[in-house]
């Protein structure tokens, strides 16, 4: 009796036994919050987090407005999305890429592509299963991983000449009979490495080899730059079946606040992400899926001049990062810059994002946060360049003064 009561009253005290639990344990807070707070007291200019700082066409919000108005989407909509959004996401599948898909089993709206991420994880991982992710790798995976109770397991892409490669003999190393599925994510942030095809033909042979599902990450398919060719990687031989696409409004029409995501994927892919994906948001942002239908409808040249628009804003960044003297890893593809700091005298890119903002009014991310092996990551930091050219040009102005000699 006693011995229940005290029981009783020191779990009810919490000091036994932490509030989170061991799955999320190591998630406290996130860098961003930390570096947006910085960025507010110090009035910096937040490069840290990627959201563009203008609006999305004009015509995709009056679309959400008049949706609004005309009660379309105000109730719950149907829980794989609305039809309209469904036929849309197919038939931009289709025109850009080739990929038949059927709206009505093989396309589900998601409340952005975090949540696509984290049903297509707790759908199909079992606890223990290994999940190989590129690393360093977007903030929610780790998360998403460690809810569905798997086992992350990192692949590191390198420095080599200019750019973050993937090696893909470490890849191979990386599969064990655990192995459940490999998190891809290309165009790649932070680096802006786009995957080739040389590397998603070996990644492909690999998955079909040892049987493996795939989720790709594909938001910023319509952000490539150069030469550098988006591939999608459910077009590659054998991939249709076992690979889950990932895509994005957020990023492609500068609505990152809608959060309207997507799952594409054969019938039975879709069918498992849905049965997640019912619990843990049910529906959302009603309205605004008949506008992303909308916006999907555009014709080439609104994704033609977003991408000219941005290759300017990288240019800017790229250009001013190097006057300040940082190493710039010139991205193919995202909206990120990776920068090495060692150059500038420092090896620890998270000292240096601290700092930054009092030095000279800037935000950066450092990308040791998107890596386990710390090590591997330090020197990196990255810049956002979704932001109006007089931003910028202000942010570089402010880093050469801090950095040139
Ligand atoms: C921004 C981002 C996401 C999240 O997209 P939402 O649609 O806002 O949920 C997912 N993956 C990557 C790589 C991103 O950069």
């Amino acid at each position: 009796m006693t011995a229940m009561t005290s029981a009783a009253s020191s779990s009810a005290s919490s000091s036994a036994r932490p509030l989170l639990n061991r799955r999320l344990a190591e998630f406290g807070t996130t860098v961003f919050a930390e570096m947006s707070a910085l960025a507010t007291a110090t009035g910096a200019i937040n490069l840290g987090q990627g959201f563009p700082d203008t609006d999305g066409p004009e015509q995709v919000r009056e679309a959400a407005v008049r949706a609004l108005r005309d009660g379309r989407g105000n109730q719950y909509p149907p829980g794989p999305g609305i039809p309209e959004l469904r036929t849309a996401i197919a038939a931009h599948q289709s025109r850009r890429y080739g990929i038949t898909l059927d709206p009505d089993r093989e396309v589900l709206v998601t409340a952005g592509a975090t949540e696509a991420i984290a049903a297509s994880l707790l759908a199909l991982v079992e606890p223990g299963d290994e999940v190989i992710a590129l690393e360093p790798y977007y903030d929610s995976y780790a998360a998403s991983i460690a809810m569905a109770g798997g086992t992350r397991v990192p692949v590191t892409l390198r420095p080599r000449d200019g750019a973050f490669r993937l090696d893909l003999d470490e890849l191979r190393d990386a599969v064990t009979p655990r192995t459940r599925l490999l998190l891809l994510n290309t165009p790649h942030n932070p680096t802006g490495t786009v995957l080739t095809r040389a590397e998603l033909t070996a990644i492909a042979e690999l998955a079909v080899e040892r049987d493996l599902l795939v989720v790709t990450d594909e938001v910023y398919e319509h952000l490539t730059f150069d030469d550098a060719e988006h591939i999608p990687l459910a077009t590659l031989p054998g991939m249709r079946e076992r690979t889950v696409t990932i895509g994005s409004a957020g990023k492609t029409f500068s609505f990152t606040g809608w959060k309207v995501g997507w799952v594409t994927a054969a019938p039975d892919l879709v069918t498992a992400a849905r049965s997640a994906k019912q619990f843990l948001t049910y529906v959302s942002a009603g309205p605004f899926q008949y506008a992303v239908a909308e916006a999907l409808r555009l014709p080439d040249s609104y994704f033609d001049a977003f991408r000219a628009d941005m290759t300017t804003k990288r240019d800017l960044l790229a250009a001013g990062l190097t006057d300040a003297g940082f190493t710039v890893f010139r991205p193919r593809g995202t909206y990120f810059i990776t920068t090495d700091v060692r150059p500038l005298g420092h090896d620890d890119g998270l000292a240096f994002c601290r700092t930054l903002p009092e030095r000279c009014g800037v935000v950066a991310i450092p990308n040791a946060v998107f890596y386990d092996d710390r090590e591997a990551g330090a020197p990196f930091v990255r810049f956002a360049f979704c932001k109006r050219p007089e931003v910028l040009a202000d942010a570089v102005g402010r880093l050469r003064k801090a950095f040139a000699h």
